[in-house]
């Protein structure tokens, strides 16, 4: 683990430095505040931070203030490892936004003690940060396809209607229904369906571009947003999608399988309202299957 140590006295420094590569930490030294205050402010900082208090430039205090000013979700772990050891200190430095603090001369056994204690808060901060980002992901994604799910694709598209609203854009909403897939469950059963409405969803990722989003919507539906300024682009995009699905045998362990999609376009500006571009595209969809599927059809702009 990687600690950061500030200390402006040369000895104290060394010695510092040598006792914790004895104890396994990777130290990364700097000799006043100002450069710890810099080397803080990189990417990969160290999380675990020694410093001293008095130090030319800025002083230990200041620098423990401005890293509470972050607002980080995942803080760094600051022990004030300083000579000034009145009690008055003590109360100041942790107000200060110390996490602990150990006045010199210090006993090497506690600071290690101590050390440990960081590291551990840390730890557990880290895995506390890895099951929120899990469960957010989980409450966002559709667990089949690994693509966004209902909720997260309409809260994207109400987000992509600001934006467009305030760059004066356009966008199109696509919305996809595999053609007769209750057949290929009932034929094959569920698990290969799910084979399908997985290769299925990697193939509109595959002809999204970065900015465009894709959605399971219901079943086997799925909605696309498709970001731009000029029509004809976006309109390419469902055609291609249509054509490649119709190309594109699906290896399923019942063998290979041929769907097509049908999907009804919505295109829509700023000022579309979100329940109305869903409705277009609904009635598109449903104008595509009337018209024999595996087709892209059309909603006048809403
Ligand atoms: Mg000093």
């Amino acid at each position: 683990m990687r600690i950061l140590i500030a200390e402006d006295d040369f000895t104290s420094r060394n010695i510092l430095t040598a006792i914790l590569k004895k104890w396994g930490y990777d130290p990364l030294t700097t000799v006043d505040g100002n450069a710890a205050w810099d080397a803080l402010q990189q990417p990969d900082a160290p999380k675990l931070v020694l410093l001293d208090w008095n130090m030319p430039g800025m002083e230990g205090l200041e620098v423990c203030r401005r890293l509470r000013e972050i607002d980080s979700p995942s803080p760094s772990y600051v022990i004030l490892l300083t000579g000034r050891g009145e009690k008055g200190d003590i109360v100041q430095g942790l107000e200060a936004g110390a996490n602990d603090y150990i006045s010199k001369p210090y006993d090497k056994e506690e600071l290690q003690a101590r050390i440990g204690v960081g590291k551990r808060m840390l730890e557990l901060q880290c895995s506390l940060l890895e099951a929120r980002d899990a469960l957010a992901h989980q409450a966002t994604h559709d667990p089949l396809t690994g693509i966004l799910n209902r909720r997260a694709i309409l809260d994207r598209l109400n987000k992509e209607l600001l934006r467009v609203s305030r760059e004066d854009g356009r966008l199109s909403v696509g919305i996809c229904d595999l053609d007769h897939f209750k057949k290929v469950n009932d034929t094959y059963g569920h698990q290969v369906g799910d084979e399908v409405l997985v290769a299925f969803t990697q193939c509109i990722q595959a002809h999204l571009r970065e900015y465009d989003s894709v959605g399971r919507y219901g079943g086997e539906e799925f909605l696309i947003i498709v970001a731009g300024s000029e029509g004809q682009i976006q309109e390419g995009i469902y055609e291609r999608l249509v054509t490649e699905v119709a190309d594109t045998e699906i290896k399923t362990k019942a063998g290979p399988i041929s769907i097509t999609v049908s999907i009804g376009v919505a295109p829509g500006t700023g000022q579309s309202a979100i329940d109305a571009l869903l409705a277009a595209a609904d009635a598109a969809l449903y104008q595509a299957k009337a018209e024999g599927r595996n087709r892209v059809a059309y909603a006048i702009q809403q």
